[in-house]
């Protein structure tokens, strides 16, 4: 069966669309934990970023910094989380990254 998130790629399951290029996805979260909360994914399902190419872990933060200065964050800062794993608390397993701004953020995280 296919995943949440490769169902979102192909438009089986709506979403908030923020960016898309060749390679990835970016939409809202649903449920955020900011202002701005946003989810890039590949279009490719990995299930986690081990088994992705680096080159295109790379390219998903190079996204999540154009998103976060299209969004307003950039300036002020912001965060971006990859969850891996039972104990990273990854529910959603197709890679993908939080990005997270417009408010402070604590740190250890919890
Ligand atoms: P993680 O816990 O790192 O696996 O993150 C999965 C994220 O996916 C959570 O922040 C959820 O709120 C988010 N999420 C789950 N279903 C959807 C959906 N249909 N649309 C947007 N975000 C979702």
């Amino acid at each position: 069966m296919k995943c949440l998130f490769c169902r979102i790629v192909e438009g089986e399951i709506p979403s908030t669309k923020v960016y898309e290029d060749e390679r990835v996805l970016a939409f809202r979260d649903i449920d955020p934990q900011a202002p701005t909360h946003i989810l890039i994914i590949p279009k490719v399902h990995y299930d986690c970023a081990a088994d992705a190419p680096a080159e295109l872990v790379g390219h998903m933060a190079a996204a999540a910094a154009k998103i976060a200065e299209a969004e307003g964050i950039a300036a002020d800062g912001y965060r971006m989380v990859i969850n891996t794993g039972e104990a990273g608390g990854q529910s959603v397993k197709h890679l993908h990254l939080h990005l997270l701004g417009g408010r402070s953020m604590q740190w250890p995280p919890g």
